[in-house]
């Protein structure tokens, strides 16, 4: 038997997204928060560089700008009224934030802080313009711990390390959800009127990855499973810089402080490719880039990585030539000391993971998995919309990474994640409260755990011919491989093969661990058919993609296709099989262009 439970509105996941909309929902209805990881644990912790907000502290910024930067940065791809939306909450929001407590980093004479980031410009003179506020390197860390602070205050209840497995739906709305508790391995049943998903991401679907161990997309699997579409899965960002071979993050924040990309030759390479905002171009844009370096042979020593070189006397140099000036109008300089101050947990990274010291050598990097532009599809108010005419599902609502309202469209830039989450997390539990005041509770079935049941316990007696490590092993490397920064038909071809022929062979996984008590052995099982679904919507959708846009880049159609390709892709998992359907951009005062940096 499984333990039940009942509150109005039940929200899964503690990042940024889901603490937002648990202090939001909680201060009008009886809320309560599952997730896997212990809260202040999640990923969110783990953002560096900054929050975009056109806060205007250093120098003139609009919220204009960042909204077509946004768009801009999206490739066309993002919902224009969202966008505006969100680019226009980011100054209230980030003060608020501020007087919750959140320790940002300050000007001398008091302000929050603010550094530049890839894409966000001064759109008159399309400089690069100072728009992510941050404390230090550790900007999500400082968000998810005042987050969750605010909702102990608010008294929210959470129900840590729960795992949820299933979604529960009456007819057409959503009822409630199913959980295991790590500790006991036993079931539970929470029975609500709203359901909020704020699960975070899918990167360990490739083998290089700057995510978690836990962003094994387990909300966009359980939601898709129940017949709800997924959005824009083809696009998935590379961050350009993640530690070499471990993918760790190496934020953006440090070419924002001046840091610079350099090949075997020692060039300045970003130059050839984006002669304006160079090293500060979007992501997708830089990590092309060093995918073409290295193709000439321009890796390091003929390897697959270059150089960010971020020692002091570098930056001086590049930023004399660039004409970079302080706020003062005085020549931009740092020293050694000052970028420790800025940015101490990167040069720790560097020093613990690599034996590099930042401020003395140049660090090795390569393209890193990173963010999950794609996910469960959603208007601006975070519910959840499930077919082309943006049909909303009662009861249900995602925010977060695994949310696609979409204001990143084809790629997302830099700092306008931890905005995302705060600003639909927000909405979110407004909406859900809202709608929880006025709902019954729906129709809970006294088995909804069987389902749930069943499958675990077909993992449990699975005899175990295949062993789960090869096949996430095979998976990570085919979609790195076909799936990554360059696709072709062939490759993706190959991907959508490879990937449904692990799929039969997980049918035939198995676990030792039989036990109730963390059995990590059996939820690792349980999180890779999630990555399994996760990969092939994905390589379904890029293989259907026949353009090149954003975070998808296509040897064999390398250009935006705006006639037959300005649409969202949704993409139903029916019968085994992967539906392809699409929806229209929502255009409102930026007709598409094409991009330069
Ligand atoms: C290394 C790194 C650096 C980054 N730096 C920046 C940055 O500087 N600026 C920026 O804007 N963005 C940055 N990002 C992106 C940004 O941090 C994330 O996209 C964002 O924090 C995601 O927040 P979230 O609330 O959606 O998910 P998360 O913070 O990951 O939270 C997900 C939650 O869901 C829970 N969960 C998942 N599955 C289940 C389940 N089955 N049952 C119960 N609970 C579940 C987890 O326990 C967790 O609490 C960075 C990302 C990474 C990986």
């Amino acid at each position: 038997m499984s333990t039940h439970h009942q509150h109005e509105v039940v929200i899964v996941g503690a990042g940024g997204a889901g603490l937002m909309a648990a202090l939001y929902a909680s201060r009008g209805a009886d809320t309560a928060v599952l997730s896997k990881l212990y809260p202040t644990r999640s990923h969110t912790g783990a953002a560096q560089g900054g929050i975009g907000a056109a806060l205007g502290n250093i120098e003139e910024d609009r919220a204009e700008w960042h909204t077509f930067d946004t768009v801009k940065g999206s490739d066309y791809l993002g919902d224009q009224d969202a966008i505006e939306f969100m680019c226009n909450e980011a100054v209230p929001v980030v003060y608020e934030l501020e007087q919750m407590g959140l320790p940002f980093s300050r000007t001398p004479d008091g302000r929050i802080a603010q550094r530049p980031f890839g894409g966000h410009t001064n759109n008159t003179t399309k400089k690069p313009v100072r728009r992510a506020a941050y404390a230090a390197d550790r900007t999500g860390h400082m968000i998810l711990q005042t987050l969750y602070q605010q909702c102990i205050k608010n008294q929210v209840n959470f129900y840590d390390e729960f795992q949820v497995l299933d979604l529960i739906l009456d007819g057409g709305r959503a009822a409630g959800v199913v959980a295991v508790e790590l500790a006991t391995g036993e079931l539970h049943t929470f029975h609500a009127k709203a359901v909020v998903f704020a699960t975070g991401g899918h990167g360990r679907v490739w083998e290089v990855t700057s995510n978690a161990y836990a962003y094994t997309g387990d909300g966009v699997a359980i939601a898709a499973r129940r017949g709800i579409p997924l959005e824009d899965m083809e696009f998935f960002q590379f961050h350009p810089t993640g530690i070499r071979k471990l993918g760790i993050l190496i934020t953006e924040g440090v070419r924002g402080e001046g840091g610079v990309l350099i090949n075997d030759k020692g060039e300045r390479f970003m130059e050839k490719y984006a002669p304006t905002v160079k090293d500060l171009a979007s992501r997708d844009v830089i990590s092309r880039s060093i995918y073409l370096e290295i193709r000439d042979g321009n890796g390091i020593s003929g390897k697959n990585y270059v150089y960010l070189d971020a020692r002091p006397e570098v930056i001086n140099q590049y930023a004399a030539l660039d004409g970079r000036t302080k706020p003062d109008g005085s020549p931009y300089e740092v020293t050694a000391e000052e970028l420790l101050g800025k940015l101490p947990d990167i040069v720790d990274f560097c020093r613990t993971y690599l034996g590099v010291d930042p401020v003395k050598q140049p660090m090795p990097i390569q393209p890193t998995a990173h963010y999950a532009m794609g996910g469960i599809p959603t208007n601006m108010y975070g519910e959840v919309v499930i077919d082309e005419k943006n049909t909303v599902m009662p009861g249900f609502y995602a925010a977060g990474e695994c949310a696609c309202v979409s204001v990143h469209g084809a790629n997302r830039l830099g700092t306008n994640s931890l905005l995302d989450i705060v600003v639909f997390g927000k909405y979110c539990g407004l909406r859900a409260a809202e709608y929880a005041k006025n709902a019954d509770y729906g129709a809970f079935a006294s088995d909804a755990a069987g389902d749930t049941r069943a499958r675990l316990d077909a993992i449990r007696s699975n005899p175990g011919k295949e062993s789960a490590a090869d096949i996430a092993t095979e998976m990570k490397d085919e979609m790195m491989k076909n799936v990554g920064v360059f696709r072709d038909e062939a490759g993706m071809a190959h991907a959508v093969e490879k990937i449904r022929e692990l799929k039969r062979r997980y049918q035939d996984v198995g676990v030792q661990d039989k036990g109730k008590v963390f059995n990590t052995d059996l939820l690792n099982v349980w999180e890779l058919g999630n990555l399994l679904d996760s990969a092939e919507v994905t390589a379904v959708a890029a293989l259907a993609r026949k353009e090149s846009r954003g975070g998808h880049a296509r040897e064999d159609y390398p250009k935006r296709d705006d006639k037959n390709w300005l649409k969202h892709s949704l993409a139903w998992l029916k019968d085994g099989e992967v539906k392809l359907g699409y929806k229209d951009v929502k255009i409102t005062k930026y007709e598409p262009k094409e991009r330069v940096y």
